[in-house]
C-alpha cells in the first residue's frame, strides 16, 4: 500500500549567505510546513497527486520570499520571465513553460499546456498568449520591490566600478531579497500515483530568454510509476546530465530516494562544480531530501504529520 506524502521545496542556496537570518529562515520553513500540509490536505480529499503539487507550487508562487510567480527574481534588464513544469507520473504525461511574461501561476500554465495542447513546451510569447486565452494571465505584475532594489545595487556595482569585491559582498547578501529560492513540490496520492512540479523566476540577472532546468523534463522535474523528484540550483548543471531523470531511474534501479538523489548530486558537483539540490519521493512513500549548497528549504506532510527545515548536511562523498 503506497503511503501518501507531500514534500516541497522553496529553493537551495547556491552561495554562502554572509549575512544569516535565522528567524526569516524559520518562518519560511513554517510556511513550507503549512503548505505541505494543505496540500496532503487536497489528496486526502479526493484530490490526485497531480493536483497536490500543483497546489502546494501555487501557494508558493504568491509568496514573494521564494523566486516563482510574485515575488520572482529579475533578469538583466530588469523584467520577470518565468519557468515552470509539471509531470504526471502515471500517465506519463508533461507540461512546462519557459521564459514566459506576466504569468504568476506558471506552474498551472504548464500543466494547462499538457492537458489542452499536444505539446510538452511552450516559450515566451506563445506560451504568455496561451494564457491569455485561457484567463491564465500573462499581464500580471510579478515584480516585488525587493527584488528590484537588489538589481539596481548590483548594477551600480558593476557600474561604479566597485570591483570584484563589492559585487561579491552583494551576492552574498542576496537569499536576504527573497530569503529562498525556486520552488517545487513532488507527491504520491493514495492509488500509489506520482507527480512532480517546478517553477521559478530562475537565476538572478540572467539574460532575457534565457530558460533553465524547471522548464525541462527530465532536467529540474520527473516523475514515473516508480518515482518523482524536483531540482534547484544553477539550472544549467541539471540539464547537463538531466538530473530529475536520473534521480528517478536509479530509485527504479533500486536505490533509495535518498541515495538516488545523493548521488545525482555529487555527479553534477563532479562533473559542473556547482551546487544543486533534490526532492524526490518513492511510489510507496519513501521520501529523499539533499543538497550540495548552503541550505535546502524543505518540508514533507502526510497522515497526521509534518517535518521540515534548512538541509545543510551535504552528502558524503563529495569533494569540496
Ligand atoms: N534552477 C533554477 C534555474 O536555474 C534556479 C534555482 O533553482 O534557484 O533557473
Amino acid at each position: 500500500m503506497p503511503t501518501p506524502v507531500v514534500v516541497v521545496h522553496g529553493g537551495v542556496r547556491v552561495s554562502a549567505p554572509r549575512a544569516e537570518d535565522p528567524e526569516a529562515d524559520e518562518e519560511a520553513v513554517d510556511r513550507l510546513r503549512w503548505i505541505a500540509q494543505s496540500a496532503y490536505r487536497a489528496m486526502e480529499a479526493g484530490g490526485s497527486a497531480l493536483d497536490a503539487v500543483e497546489l502546494a507550487v501555487r501557494l508558493m508562487e504568491d509568496d514573494p520570499r521564494f523566486n516563482a510567480g510574485y515575488g520572482s527574481a529579475l533578469n538583466l534588464l530588469g523584467e520577470v520571465e518565468v519557468d515552470a513544469s509539471i509531470m504526471d507520473g502515471h500517465r506519463m504525461r508533461a507540461g512546462a513553460v519557459g521564459g514566459v511574461k506576466g504569468v504568476r501561476h506558471a506552474v498551472s500554465l504548464a500543466r494547462a499546456v499538457m492537458e489542452r495542447t499536444p505539446h510538452i513546451l511552450l516559450v515566451g510569447e506563445g506560451a504568455r498568449e496561451f494564457a491569455r486565452k485561457l484567463g491564465l494571465g500573462g499581464d500580471d505584475d510579478l515584480i516585488h520591490e525587493k527584488r528590484a532594489e537588489y538589481r539596481r545595487r548590483v548594477l551600480e556595482a558593476l557600474r561604479s566600478g566597485g570591483g570584484p569585491k563589492r559585487l561579491r559582498s552583494l551576492l552574498d547578501l542576496m537569499p536576504m531579497y527573497g530569503v529562498a529560492d525556486t520552488v517545487g513540490a513532488v507527491a504520491v496520492d493514495s492509488e500509489g500515483r506520482l507527480a512532480a512540479a517546478t517553477s521559478t523566476g530562475g537565476l538572478t540577472l540572467k539574460l532575457p530568454g534565457r530558460v533553465g532546468d524547471s522548464a525541462i523534463i527530465g532536467a529540474g522535474t520527473y516523475a514515473s510509476r516508480t518515482a518523482a523528484c524536483s531540482g534547484t540550483g544553477i539550472g544549467e548543471a541539471a540539464m547537463l546530465v538531466l538530473g530529475a531523470y536520473r534521480v528517478v531511474k536509479w530509485i527504479g534501479d533500486g536505490k533509495s530516494p535518498q541515495e538516488a538523489a545523493e548521488e545525482v548530486l555529487v555527479e553534477i558537483h563532479r562533473t559542473t562544480g556547482y551546487a544543486f539540490g533534490f526532492i524526490s519521493v518513492r511510489a510507496d512513500g519513501e521520501i529523499g531530501v539533499a543538497q550540495t549548497g548552503y541550505g535546502l528549504f524543505w518540508a514533507a506532510g502526510g497522515d497526521g504529520w509534518v517535518e521540515g527545515g534548512v538541509k545543510k548536511e551535504r552528502p558524503k562523498g563529495l569533494l569540496t
